[in-house]
Formats: structure tokens, sequence, C-alpha cells
């Protein structure tokens, strides 16, 4: 089964966190909010610590 990082942006406060350990999954739009880019442009567990590091857990795993 496969599943995907999601951004709830309503939580994100634009620290970049995500982006500098999962720089090929997340960016930063042009509201300096995170979005995914491509689900699966890191490894599980290097996305899985950039899960873990946002001080607002504003990311989580979507099960499909
Ligand atoms: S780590 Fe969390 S708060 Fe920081 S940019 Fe990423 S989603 Fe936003």
């Amino acid at each position: 089964m496969a599943r995907a990082p999601v951004v709830d942006q309503t939580l994100c406060i634009s620290c970049g966190l995500c982006t500098e350990i999962a720089g090929g999954t997340f960016e930063l739009d042009e509201n300096n909010l995170s979005r995914v880019i491509d689900p699966t442009g890191d490894p599980e567990e290097v996305i899985q610590d950039a899960i873990d590091s946002c001080p607002v857990e504003a990311i989580s795993w979507c099960e499909e």
C-alpha cells in the first residue's frame, strides 16, 4: 500500500524545516507555505524525519 505525505497549509508556519530536510518532496510555495512537489521525492525515512521535525505537526501520511 502506498502512502503519501500531505501538508495542512492552515497549520504551516513557514519555518522551512521540511524543505531543508526533504527538499525533493517539499517546497515553499508563493505564499511561503509548504507544499508537496513529489510524494516520493525522498526516501520514506527522510520524509518521516521531516514530518517529525515540523514544529506544528502540519505534515501527515495519507494512506492510499
Ligand atoms: S516544517 Fe512544518 S511548519 Fe515548517 S515549513 Fe514545513 S510544514 Fe511548514
